[in-house]
């Protein structure tokens, strides 16, 4: 078994697939050192175990809404897809997602994943409770309301304290989506105009391979005012984000409005998303940095193109999970999808890494970075007190792995 970019072997460890959640924690009672599986979306180090896998794909789906909280608990190692299929029918939607359905829930807010816009926080920020496996196999409940400081702490985890088993979200009702597409918007009207550009739409993503234009994708709700953008030329036809790829995975564009679900992510549930053949890496940045930032990447555009296929730059709100890579800013983000060939995209990652690490960067916690645990955990005001907590909820290191002890070394604990 490998992980979706084909890059990491997991094969090597035992994989456990736990019926019940009394078998689960018998398995991580029993493990000297074990990590949760989610769907292997991954490209770092964060998805690699010290000792075996558990995946929770064997215990029972449930999404059980609670109307009256406007909250839906759903079993952690259900991918968002699954989870949607349950909620739309219901009258229910989540307020973002990422650009695929197809990763867990507890995979994706474990490393902060996130989708766009403005005046939208990362998925993990919809946690409002969350139920663990510890490492003696005791059973953990925390809840935003009650555990304030330990809940903030815990939410983007990187797997560190324990296997997460159910999430309760927060979930509002059901809304469409008319997505459209803007093509050849100069970039420096992305740079000059990027506060109108970032909030032209519910979501908004803007592509570009570093030259001189860029495609900016509008995400926008139906049942909200439509914001004009006066830049570039709409799409006549579907596109897929890589230029000149088959826009056959990508979830329908042109403006037809359809449910949040097959809408807010760019590919559709059961599809290959991106290339089906990439690394990928992302910084986020405070918004503020956005134009030095373009300006800095567009300077390097001919060093990065013949590694790129395309970067993406996004926008999330700030939060207050100590690891969230948006912790207390608001952020842009920006992604970059490169080709399959790690020893061309390294150097890259590096030259991006020195123009972006001294504008506040904090990579993405599931993609490829050259930066030390360091220089990243320097990134983050929280790093120590997560340090804290992860040593009073795992002493033994029982779900650490390289990764996470670069980052939280055993010394610092
Ligand atoms: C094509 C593609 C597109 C992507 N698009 C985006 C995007 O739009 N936005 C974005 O932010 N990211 C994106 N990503 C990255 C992706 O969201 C993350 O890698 C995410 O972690 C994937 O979730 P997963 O279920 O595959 O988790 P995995 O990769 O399986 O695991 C990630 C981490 O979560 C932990 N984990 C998993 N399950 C549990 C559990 N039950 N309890 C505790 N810890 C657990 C694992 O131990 C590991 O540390 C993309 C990745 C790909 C391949």
């Amino acid at each position: 078994m490998r992980n979706w970019a084909d890059t990491i072997d997991l094969g090597a460890a035992p994989i456990a697939r736990p019926g019940s959640v009394d078998e689960l924690r018998r398995i991580v009672a029993g493990s000297e050192r074990v990590r949760a599986l989610g769907a292997g979306h991954s490209f770092s180090g964060v998805l690699a175990t010290a000792g075996g896998f558990v995946r929770l794909d064997g215990l029972p789906p449930a999404v059980d809404i609670d109307r009256e909280t406007g909250t839906a608990k759903v079993s952690a190692g259900m991918r968002y897809a699954d989870v949607a299929a349950a909620l739309h029918p219901a009258g229910y939607a989540l307020a973002n997602l990422a650009s695929l359905p197809d990763i867990s829930v507890a995979g994706a807010t474990a490393t902060g994943t996130h989708g766009s816009g403005d005046t939208r926080r990362g998925l993990a920020a919809a946690v409002v409770g969350l139920e663990l496996v510890g490492p003696e196999g005791d059973l953990v409940q925390l809840r935003r309301d009650v555990d304030r400081e330990t809940f903030a702490g815990s939410v983007v985890s990187l797997g560190a304290l324990g296997v997460a088993t159910g999430v309760t979200l927060e979930i509002e009702p059901a809304f469409e989506v008319a997505q459209s597409v803007l093509t050849g918007v100069p970039l420096d009207a992305v740079r000059d105009r990027f506060d109108e550009v970032s909030g032209a739409a519910y979501s908004v993503s803007v592509f570009t391979r570093w030259a001189d234009d860029a495609s900016v994708w509008l995400k926008r709700r139906t049942d909200r005012p439509v914001i004009g953008l006066d830049l570039g030329t709409p799409a006549s036809g579907p596109l897929h984000p890589v230029p000149g790829a088959d826009p056959a995975p990508c979830t329908e564009q042109l403006g037809t409005p359809g449910p949040w679900h097959l809408r807010l992510p760019h590919f559709r549930p059961g599809s290959t998303p991106g290339t089906g053949d990439e690394l990928q890496s992302e910084y986020f940045l405070p918004r503020a940095a956005a134009g030095t930032a373009l300006d800095a990447l567009r300077g390097i555009g001919a060093l990065l193109r013949p590694v790129l296929h395309v970067s993406e730059i996004r926008t999330v709100r700030g939060d207050d999970l100590w690891l969230s890579p948006a912790y207390a800013r608001d952020s842009v983000a920006f992604h970059f999808t490169w080709v399959k060939d790690p020893a061309r995209v390294l150097p890259a990652i590096d030259a991006v890494e020195e123009l972006l690490a001294p504008l506040g960067a904090r990579p993405h916690w599931a993609k490829l970075t050259g930066m030390t645990g360091g220089d990243i955990r320097s990134h983050y005001p929280r790093a120590s007190d997560f340090a804290e907590l992860l040593a009073k909820s795992d002493p033994g290191g029982k779900f650490a792995n390289d990764f996470v002890d670069g980052l939280f070394a055993p010394g610092s604990r």
